[in-house]
């Protein structure tokens, strides 16, 4: 796997660099290296996992696992950072503090740390679909197309719902929601696809229970009626029509309630 640079380096380059910081914010880490030369800018490895990336620090003696594609030493050789990323669709930029901060400053806050009230203003007078906005890096920072999908149901929000039409009630619910699919992913260790197996062949990390994502036309869990997908965004987006009716019906039950009165 490359390392594509916007400061003409290549990877030897990085010798000697001691880790300054590291930091997360949504699905980007932030790790900063400083040399000892004097006046030295920091500089930044900016890191996307992607779908199946795995950063683990190792003894430098550990067996290389399958798909590791980068490894970099650390403390004198004693220890590595190992990247492994069976699908490749991570991605690692090393680039200069100028650049760091420009990708920095276009992420929204981040999903897992946002503030309900500030969450409940992300959403007003959007009228995009709120599926949408979720995966919108640069308006709410961290959810990937599974985590929406499962805050969307937790909440019983549909995904074609325009984000600024749902009520302030149901955007805490929202917020609850995302915090509650998060935490729960954290703790068990990420989410696993059934074909994502390690090198013994072992299923890879931990099985979250989804609830509606990847489980068209299976039962919902909490009322058995079938889960569709539809495309929102150029995503496949799943729900349950009956824990999240859809917009138009309810502007439909709205008008015939309407001409009743
Ligand atoms: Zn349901």
């Amino acid at each position: 796997m490359a390392i594509e640079t916007t400061n003409g380096g290549d990877a030897q380059d990085l010798r000697g660099a001691t880790v300054r910081s590291v930091r997360r914010k949504g699905k980007t880490l932030f790790i900063e290296l400083r040399r000892d030369r004097t006046g030295q800018e920091s500089e930044f490895l900016l890191w996307n996992l992607g779908m199946t990336g795995q950063l683990v620090l190792t003894a430098s003696d550990e067996p290389v696992a399958a798909h590791t594609h980068v490894r970099l030493r650390l403390d004198d050789g004693r220890e590595e950072l190992r990247y492994r990323d069976v699908r490749r669709f991570g991605r690692i930029r090393w680039c200069g503090s100028q650049e760091s901060k420009r990708v920095l400053s276009r992420l929204g806050p981040d999903a897992a740390r946002v503030k309900s009230k500030t969450f409940v203003k992300l959403l007003e007078g959007r009228r995009g679909a709120v599926k949408s906005l979720l995966l919108n890096q640069q308006i709410l920072a961290g959810l990937g197309n599974i985590y929406a999908d499962e805050s969307l149901f937790d909440a019983g929000i549909h995904p074609l719902t325009p984000a600024g039409r749902i009520p302030p009630s149901k955007a805490l619910a929202l917020h609850r929601g995302m915090h509650l699919v998060l935490r729960r992913a954290i703790r068990s260790g990420g989410t696993s696809f059934r074909d994502f197996v390690d090198a013994e062949g072992n299923p890879g990390w931990f099985q979250v229970r989804l609830r509606v994502y990847g489980r068209a036309g299976q039962e919902c869990r909490r009322c058995g009626t079938l889960i569709e997908k539809i495309i929102v965004g150029g995503r496949g987006s799943h729900f349950c029509a009956r824990c999240q009716p859809s917009p138009l019906n309810l502007d439909s039950r709205r008008t015939v309630g309407r001409t009743h009165e």
